[in-house]
């Protein structure tokens, strides 16, 4: 019997370590340095950062998502959970930590599909924690479904021209390189004729159009770009992965991060049930608290019976991909994605009222943690192709069986009971006389 809810000891050190660690040193760069989690580091907060990322290591926490082949740890993906809840309610600890997507993501299919140049290259500076990267897959004309993306990507001697736009591309303004989605092969579905290519950010023909912003979100932040490929040559080794596997590459990558989201939104969901909890304890309003009213209790009951079960069901995924790989994971994993905006938009939306006005100003994190629940719904996909993909995997499960009576029809049962019991199934009592025949 090996279900274990327990954490080890030593292993129970380093998160008290981080908890700390992270109240106290990591929070305040939210309040000194807010937005500015993704910018290139000047002197100032070079000075403040760059010895805190030198503690991370030493207590040999860095890059918690990566094996040891990596320069990360190995701890694998429920350790990597309980590491991650505890970050998720800073915007600095996954910096801090070199756990920070989309980063986290590039660097898992550079390890899976890079070549050792392409490792070397990219891979190597963005484990340091001193570059960012940028995963350019979505078109203005729409991410949901690729079979509208139109950026091609052109063989011209040993070089590739990629041409085309790209919106949502996230972090794109500080980025030093591109993970591009192309269509290779226009003459098959998208599936097999898209190609993965690295782009480094000052290759000819990169233009950003613009940057837009999640509402609420620091102008000085890189934002999602719009970024216009014109005929941007590349060298033949660019290409990462083989051709025509540009969406085995990006599945792959989306699978992990969509679980990271996951763990790090446990923590901000645990953020506002805390909030909560504390403003109804302070509050006083007709005479008693509001932790005393009967519908602000129920806010925080009904908060807590829904953060319970999506923090367990995030480290059953996480133990499935321990135990049995990301694969055995698939199905939990797509229920996760759609079940984290859902969770944190509730959890969020009860702590903002409760809040009162308060609650939705700039003054307090609620609306900006509400804002990622939303946000949440979208990136990596919408919630709704989830749920279908979702239901199609679950449906695979079944076989269609009788249109009129189903299989659990009281008469089909009893017609079973008799095949095996024979005539005793008669001499219970209240169990009616044989099926009908149909109408
Ligand atoms: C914060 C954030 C960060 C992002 N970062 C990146 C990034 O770094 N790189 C990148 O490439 N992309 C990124 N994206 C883009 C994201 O992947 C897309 O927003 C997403 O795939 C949806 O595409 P769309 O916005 O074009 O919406 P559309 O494809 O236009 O869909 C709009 C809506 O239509 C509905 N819908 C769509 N298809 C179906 C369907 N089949 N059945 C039923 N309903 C449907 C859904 O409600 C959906 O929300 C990011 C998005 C966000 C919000």
């Amino acid at each position: 019997m090996a279900w274990d809810f327990s954490t080890d000891p030593d292993f129970q050190e380093k998160l008290d370590w981080i908890r700390t660690f992270v109240q106290q040193e990591v929070e305040p760069l939210d309040t000194l340095f807010p937005g500015c989690e993704y910018l290139p580091l000047d002197d100032e907060r070079r000075k403040i950062v760059d010895p805190l990322k030198q503690r991370v290591r030493d207590q040999g926490l860095w890059a918690a998502h990566l094996g040891p082949e990596l320069g990360g740890q190995g701890f694998g993906a429920v350790k990597l959970t309980l590491i991650n809840e505890i970050l998720g309610r800073t915007d600095w600890g996954p910096i801090i930590f070199g756990t920070q997507a989309p980063d986290t993501g590039n660097a898992e299919i550079l390890a899976r599909f890079g070549t050792e140049a392409q490792r070397d290259r990219y891979l190597a500076p963005l484990l340091a924690g001193e570059v960012f990267s940028c995963f350019s897959m979505t078109e203005p004309q729409g991410g949901a479904d690729p079979g509208v993306f139109t950026t091609r990507a052109k063989r011209d001697g040993d070089d590739w021209i990629i041409t085309g736009s790209k919106y949502w591309s996230s972090n794109a303004a500080v980025a030093s390189f591109f993970i591009v989605v192309a269509i290779t092969n226009p003459d098959v579905p998208v599936h097999r004729g898209a190609t993965t290519f690295l782009v480094p950010a000052e290759s000819e023909g990169v233009v950003i159009e613009a940057s837009h912003h999640l509402f609420g979100a620091h102008r000085h932040e890189p934002g999602h770009s719009l970024v216009r490929y014109e005929r941007v040559r590349v060298p033949a080794d660019a290409m990462l992965g083989t051709e025509g596997a540009g969406f085995e590459v990006a599945q792959s990558r989306l699978a992990g991060g969509r679980l990271h989201h996951a763990m790090r939104s446990i923590g901000v969901a645990q953020k506002a049930i805390d909030m909560m909890a504390e403003r109804a304890l302070s509050r006083e309003t007709k005479g008693s608290s509001l932790a005393d009213k009967q519908l602000v209790q129920a806010a925080i009951a009904d908060s807590y019976t829904e953060l319970m079960p999506f923090r367990l069901a995030v480290l059953h995924a996480a133990w499935l991909i321990d135990e049995h790989g990301e694969h055995a994971a698939r199905t939990d994993i797509g229920a996760l994605k759609v079940l984290t905006p859902k969770v944190l938009q509730s959890i969020t939306l009860r702590a903002i009222q409760i809040h009162g006005g308060l609650g939705a100003t700039e003054q307090l994190p609620l609306v900006d943690m509400l804002m990622t629940g939303i946000a949440l719904g979208l990136a990596d996909g919408p919630t709704d192709v989830h749920k279908m993909n979702l239901a199609r995997g679950l449906l695979k499960r079944y076989k269609a069986d009788d249109p009129m009576w189903p299989s659990q029809f009281l008469g089909r049962k009893i017609e079973a009971a008799r095949i095996k019991y024979g005539d005793l199934v008669d001499a219970v009592p209240a169990v009616p006389a044989g099926p009908p025949t149909g109408p």
